[in-house]
């Protein structure tokens, strides 16, 4: 089987996240047989769908020695049921009805052809493992989830970049999620408005005087969901906006976060409440760390210019960045994701399967 041919394969199961079970039961079928020991965690059962992360163990893994971890999702973010494919001889997609599942699919089919291709032609390779995770796209919830702990995992590299082979994501910004609750007093509007405190109006007060958009070089913020009120004729009691700061540098959240806090404080009179979650960490790595130099030697190796960009988008490797394992997010060229327009061009599937054996070879 040919790796384009194993990419249409894995395409053709449907699994969006907290239900990879079919998916993940056809990663099992197809490495338990080259000897790998598959491991599935305890996620399903944290997370509340049908399936855990899968850690793959390569024959002669040895836990004594450092390893890296290539790494992949299992989820797509939409239903892949019934896709019909378009193959010409430069790309691939669907015929537009389904989404192609690219995001992730590339960077998973792109492993598993390397794990055959190490076992049939019996490649020496350096200490790794892989690991499989779920509900990628709900946000990260499997890579949260995983334990690498075991595995003395030093590196891992995240096949989950639609950006082209050669770049990959050297910096990357955090999200923190903040909602901001007002709270009023409800009153008849027509009849006893003086005796109601209206959170709408408290809400509006409070967030004209926070700009949004690109607060600075490395930070954006944003309201993107407002709520309150229950009829034109009552004063509202509640107003909820929720809002998120990014910015590559978790010390510039927290300026934000401060800022937010003191216009409430001279806006609202101590009627309002701040909640925040993170909802993925910043990750900023040297031109000097390994993680890079790993990385850039690779593209070096296949001939490709190593590009290191500042992204936005959260993925798996924020993650493990944050658990301390250092991890790039790197470009597979899983063109449009998210879209009915999605696309792979088979040399970037090609290319990104010599950059990953790439980081392994010995
Ligand atoms: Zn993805």
């Amino acid at each position: 089987m040919t790796l384009a041919e194993q990419f249409i394969e894995l395409t053709k199961i449907n699994s969006v996240s907290l239900q990879e079970r079919r998916i993940a039961d056809a990663v099992k079928r197809i490495l338990q047989p080259l000897g790998m020991t598959v491991i599935e965690d305890d996620a399903a059962k944290k997370l509340g769908g049908n399936c855990g992360n899968l850690i793959c163990l390569p024959k002669n893994y040895d836990s004594a020695k450092p390893s890296a971890a290539l790494c992949a999702h299992l989820d797509t973010v939409q239903p892949t049921e019934g896709i019909v494919h378009i193959v010409d001889n430069e790309r691939i997609k669907t015929d537009g009805r389904t989404i192609l599942g690219g995001d992730d699919r590339l960077g998973l089919s792109v492993i598993i052809h390397l794990l055959k291709e190490i076992h049939t032609k019996n490649l020496h390779h350096k200490n790794f493992i892989c690991v499989f995770t779920v509900a990628e796209e709900l946000g990260m919830y499997g890579a949260e989830a995983v334990d690498l702990s075991p595995y003395n995992v030093t590196k891992a590299f995240v096949l989950d970049s639609a950006k082209r082979p050669g770049t990959y994501i050297k910096e990357c910004a955090g999200c923190e999620l903040v909602t901001l609750k007002f709270f009023g007093k409800s009153s008849h509007a027509g009849i006893a408005p003086e005796e109601g405190i209206n959170a709408i109006a408290l809400a509006a007060k409070a967030i004209a005087q926070m700009p949004t958009g690109k607060i600075n070089q490395e930070t954006t913020f944003n309201f993107g969901i407002i709520k309150g009120g229950s009829a034109t004729n009552v004063v509202p009691d509640s107003a909820v906006v929720e809002c998120e700061v990014r910015s590559l540098y978790r010390e510039k959240i927290n300026q934000h976060l401060s800022f937010i806090e003191n216009i409430l404080q001279q806006t609202c009179n101590g009627r309002y409440a701040v909640e925040t979650k993170s909802d993925f960490v910043p990750y900023v790595h040297s031109s000097e760390s390994e993680i890079v130099r790993d990385i850039e030697r690779a593209l070096t190796t296949t001939g490709l210019t190593p590009h290191g960009v500042r992204y936005s988008g959260g993925s798996d490797a924020n993650v493990y960045n944050a658990k301390g394992v250092p991890a790039v997010n790197i470009g597979t060229g899983a063109q449009k994701p998210h879209s009915l327009e999605e696309f792979v061009l088979i040399e970037d599937l090609l290319k990104t399967y010599e950059v990953t054996y790439a980081l392994i070879e010995k």
